[in-house]
This record gives C-alpha cells, sequence and structure tokens, in this order.
C-alpha cells in the first residue's frame, strides 16, 4: 500500500500549531504560494487568514515578511508566535533605535522566520535596503484593502507597497483582506501591481450571525433592553460614532449593571491597552467604542456587535459585525437606525474634506448602506450580492426581514405629501426648515414656530393626520434613503432632488416600508 506522504505545509499545521485540518481554502493558497505563486486572498474576518502567509513563511527558506498596519497588535502576535516555538520578530516605530538593531541582526543572520513591518517603513530607503541584504521567503499584505482610495479605509502608506513586486521578482507575494467588494478587489490587484496573482475568494456569508436593523428611539435603552434580554453577561462590542456617544454609553450600560468599558482615540495609550486586553482576557465585558477598536482583535466568543450610529459603508458594517461569533456559534449583530442618522451622514458628506469625487464616492457607500438599512427582502442576501456573491434564493432564515417579514405598503401619496410641504416651505426666503416642522405642518400642529411662520395658512397645513409622527418621520427618512428629498447645509434643511419631479408629476409609484409595531413594553413609541 502506498504511504501517505504528509506535505510540509500539513506537517507544519500539525506540528507547530497544532490543529488537525486546514479549512476552507487555505490548503490551495499555501500550496499556492509554498511553490512560488503570487495569491489575492478575499476571506471573511475568522476565516483563517494568518496561517495562509505564516505557513509559507515557515515551510519555504528565508523570513517571511508581513505588513500590517495594526502597530499596537503586532507584539502580541509576536509573542503568540514564538508561544509556538516560532521565530517571530517586529519592526515599527513603538520601539527604540537598540530594539531594533537586534532584530535587524536577526534577519541578517537568517534567525528570523516571521518579520512584521509597518507600511511606512517599507517607504524608507534604510528597510528596503535591509530587506535586500537578507533572504525573503514570502511577502504577506495583511489588510491589503488599505491600498484601495474607493475602500473605507485607505492609507497611503499602502502604495508605495508595489515596489515589492520590482525589487524581488522572484519572492511570492499574498494579499489578504477581509473587505472584497468587486471595486476594492481590482484595486488592490492592480495597485500592489500583482497582475499574474491566482485569486481565492472564500464565501462571505457568516452563517452563524444574525442580523437586525431596528428603528431608532432610545438607543440607549433600546441597547440595554436588547442586552438584557438576549446576551446578558456576553462578551460585546457596541459601537458609536462620536467619542462623547461611546462615553455616554459606557457610563449608561455601567450604571444599569452591565459591565463596560469606553475605548476610542481620545483615551491615553494606557487605558486604551487596559481595556483592550480586559476585553480580550475576561468573560463577558462590554466594550463600547468608536471604529478605531477591533481591527484584528481575535476573540473568538464575541456574541454581538451593536451599532447605535449607522456605518459609513456596507464593508465598514460588515468587517464591524464580522468580530462577532468567530467561534462559529450563534451571534448578533444588531443596529438602532433612524431619521437622524441619514441626515447626519448626509450632512458629514456635504460638509467633510476631500474633492468632489471623494464626495460622491461617500455618497455611494452612503447609498448601499441606506438601501441595506431600508431593504424589505434579506438582510444576508442584501449583503452577499453588494460583495458580488450569490445568496441563497430563498432567504436566510436567520435576519429579520426573514424571520418577520417588513410590510409594505404605496406610499406615492404620503410622499407627495412630504414633498409638496418642502415645496411651499422654499418660498420662505432665508428661513431654514428639517423635518420637524414639516411634520408638525403635515400634522396640522399649530406650535409656536408653526404660528411664527404661518405655516397654519398653508394648504398642506394638517393634510397628514392619517399617519403618525413616528410614521412621517418613517416617510422622510426612506425619501432621503432613496434619494427621492436630500438635505442641506448645516440645519438639516429638507430640499427636493432630481427625482423629486418624478413623483410629483406622479411618474412613479414609491413602495416604502412599513415601520414595525414595538413589541409591548419596550421604549417610548416614536422614533426620533
Ligand atoms: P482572520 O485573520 O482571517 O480573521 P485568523 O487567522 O485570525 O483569521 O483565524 C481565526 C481563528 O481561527 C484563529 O483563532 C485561528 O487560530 C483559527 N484557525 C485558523 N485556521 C485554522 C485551522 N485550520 N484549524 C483550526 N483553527 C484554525
Ligand atoms: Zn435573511
Amino acid at each position: 500500500m502506498a504511504e501517505v506522504v504528509e506535505s510540509d505545509a500539513l506537517r507544519t499545521l500539525h506540528r507547530v500549531f497544532g490543529y488537525d485540518a486546514f479549512r476552507g481554502e487555505q490548503e490551495s493558497i499555501i500550496e499556492h504560494v509554498v511553490a512560488g505563486g503570487d495569491a489575492v486572498v478575499l476571506m471573511p474576518t475568522g476565516g483563517g487568514k494568518s496561517l495562509c502567509y505564516q505557513i509559507p513563511a515557515l515551510v519555504r527558506p528565508g523570513t517571511g515578511v508581513v505588513v500590517s498596519p495594526l502597530i499596537a497588535l503586532m507584539q502580541d502576535q509576536v509573542d503568540a508566535l514564538r508561544a509556538l516555538g516560532v521565530r517571530a520578530g517586529f519592526m515599527n516605530s513603538t520601539q527604540d533605535f537598540d530594539e531594533r538593531r537586534v532584530v535587524e541582526a536577526e534577519l541578517l543572520a537568517g534567525e528570523l522566520d516571521v518579520l512584521y513591518l509597518a507600511p511606512e517603513r517599507l517607504r524608507l530607503d534604510t528597510t528596503l535596503n535591509l530587506l535586500s541584504r537578507a533572504k525573503i521567503s514570502v511577502f504577506a499584505i495583511d489588510e491589503a484593502h488599505c491600498v484601495a482610495q474607493w475602500g473605507h479605509d485607505f492609507r497611503p502608506d499602502y502604495l508605495a507597497l508595489s515596489v515589492l513586486g520590482e525589487r524581488w521578482p522572484d519572492v511570492p507575494r499574498i494579499a489578504l483582506t477581509a473587505t472584497a467588494t468587486d471595486a476594492t478587489h481590482r484595486e488592490i490587484t492592480q495597485r500592489l501591481a500583482m497582475p499574474d496573482a491566482k485569486h481565492f475568494v472564500a464565501s462571505f456569508d457568516r452563517p452563524n450571525i444574525q442580523y437586525r436593523i431596528v428603528p431608532k428611539s432610545d438607543p440607549k435603552k433600546q441597547l440595554l433592553t436588547f442586552l438584557k434580554e438576549e446576551h446578558d453577561g456576553d462578551a460585546g462590542i457596541v459601537y458609536c460614532l462620536s467619542r462623547k456617544s461611546v462615553e455616554q454609553v459606557a457610563d449608561f450600560l455601567s450604571a444599569h449593571g452591565v459591565e463596560a468599558v469606553p475605548y476610542h482615540a481620545g483615551l491615553d495609550g494606557g487605558t486604551r491597552a487596559r481595556h483592550q486586553s480586559r476585553f480580550l482576557r475576561e468573560d463577558g465585558l462590554v466594550v463600547v467604542a468608536t471604529i478605531a477598536f477591533g481591527m484584528g482583535i481575535d476573540k473568538p466568543d464575541v456574541r454581538f456587535v451593536a451599532h447605535l450610529d449607522l456605518p459609513k459603508s456596507v464593508e465598514g458594517y460588515y468587517q464591524e459585525t464580522g468580530r462577532a461569533g468567530r467561534d462559529g456559534l450563534p451571534s448578533t449583530a444588531w443596529m438602532a437606525y433612524g431619521l437622524q442618522d441619514v441626515v447626519q451622514q448626509r450632512k458629514l458628506i456635504q460638509s467633510g474634506e476631500g474633492d468632489e469625487a471623494f464626495r460622491r464616492r461617500s455618497a455611494a457607500h452612503l447609498d448601499a448602506m441606506l438601501a441595506l438599512c431600508e431593504t424589505a427582502a434579506c438582510r444576508r442576501a442584501q449583503l452577499l450580492k453588494y460583495f458580488g456573491q450569490d445568496p441563497a434564493a430563498a432567504g436566510c432564515g436567520n435576519c429579520d426581514t426573514c424571520l418577520t417579514p417588513p410590510e409594505t405598503w404605496d406610499g406615492t401619496v404620503a410622499a407627495q405629501k412630504v414633498l409638496s410641504t418642502v415645496v411651499r416651505l422654499k418660498r420662505e426666503r432665508g428661513q431654514k426648515f428639517g423635518t420637524g416642522q414639516i411634520v408638525d405642518i403635515l400634522l396640522g400642529r399649530k406650535t409656536a414656530k408653526v404660528i411664527q411662520f404661518d405655516h397654519d395658512q398653508l394648504s398642506v397645513f394638517g393634510i397628514g393626520e392619517e399617519l403618525s409622527e413616528a410614521e412621517w418621520r418613517g416617510v422622510v427618512r426612506q425619501l432621503l434613503a432613496q434619494s427621492l428629498i436630500a438635505v442641506e447645509g448645516e440645519y438639516g434643511t429638507l430640499v427636493l432632488t432630481e427625482d423629486s419631479a418624478s413623483v410629483l408629476g406622479r411618474q412613479r409609484e414609491v413602495p416604502l416600508r412599513k415601520e414595525p409595531k414595538k413589541p409591548a413594553g419596550s421604549a417610548r413609541s416614536a422614533p426620533r
């Protein structure tokens, strides 16, 4: 009988890492790179990207150089490898001269299997010259989407990495990312100059994550209810947009018996490191964070990721929610989303820095995110389609829209009422009115501000009494999401768009989602 010969890769997997078998495409990726080929790897968070370069680095002669933007994690990664007996080191700006000299000496003596490098170091001639004097087995470019200007995480230092292929034509390169729109994928391949690379695209489905997006009313309370009812004592991450709301939410949760700590760039490094390491080592801690938290953090039992503010893009949402459930056990991606989110993000884009092209890209990112929030179809299907993958035809059965299909209704007349009111208010020279005033007018409320501007004299005054305030806000939110209306200026004034005319002229219908009914006993009923 023929003896089964273990490949070097499989032997390394067993002996060094102690795992029984490769997962998914790991084996074909590793074989391809070990044989000297270039690879572009798109694999979701938790898919097992690290082994795809660590094993080639061990199997091929020389040192594997790993380019990573996650400076704060390099020490941890190196420690973890050393604990397995791998000769690992790193070079970044946190080291002093002597520490760097030691690593350089090890590299030149051929005593390193793996060397982690920050991308900004590779812009330096000194670094490139140092690497030229060493034997390199493979270049791994981690978080490769950072090279994509179209993406949400662009880092200029990554652009310099195209030099690697020119200077080391014989050293295989492997670029890895968990972000995988077609546009980003193309940019990675192009900007890293890897035309001959083989592409490995894993499925981006995370079947154990349940996706849910609820209308925002009293977000802190809604979050607390969600945590108490479904994730009592579980570890999780809550994302907020601003440092201030991070602090407030962490305080609120702590005051209500949930162990929670804040994490954002305004905290000093020591506090941040302490909160991060508590999250990694303790059971059931909740971290309330800005997006600064989580990249590269490998904690398998994160049971939920909650968003209290709308992420700027589907890619961001997918990456952040992807930090839940790496262990494959049931987990929840929960988000509260409301009209104010849309207004705020549209304003941010308009008043933000960047040229016109940047604004257009940001707006396109936001539109895709809004489409995900407002869809009446399967959320998972929408996510997978965004990443160019084919979802199951029947719906996933594990997202809110599959579990409780939302009702839709013909919102054409309601949309016309909103738009007509906006048209009438436009005639008030110099005055700016946001959603609140529009809704008050539609509902026929004689508020001080309505009286002050004679808005009770308008023909549209009181024409919207068939819907509640919450429902009108839902209509405005969905019109904003569909770009049938827009916001302008710092006060969030509502204005018409190019497409508004087709609604006012009855040339198109406006299907809308019904605002879901709240279960009894939950927070106030009027979404903000
Ligand atoms: P990614 O970088 O894609 O997010 P990691 O490389 O951090 O994922 O791997 C995620 C987790 O899965 C890690 O805890 C890792 O040790 C584990 N893992 C990866 N490959 C295997 C395998 N073949 N068998 C068992 N566990 C694995
Ligand atoms: Zn679904």
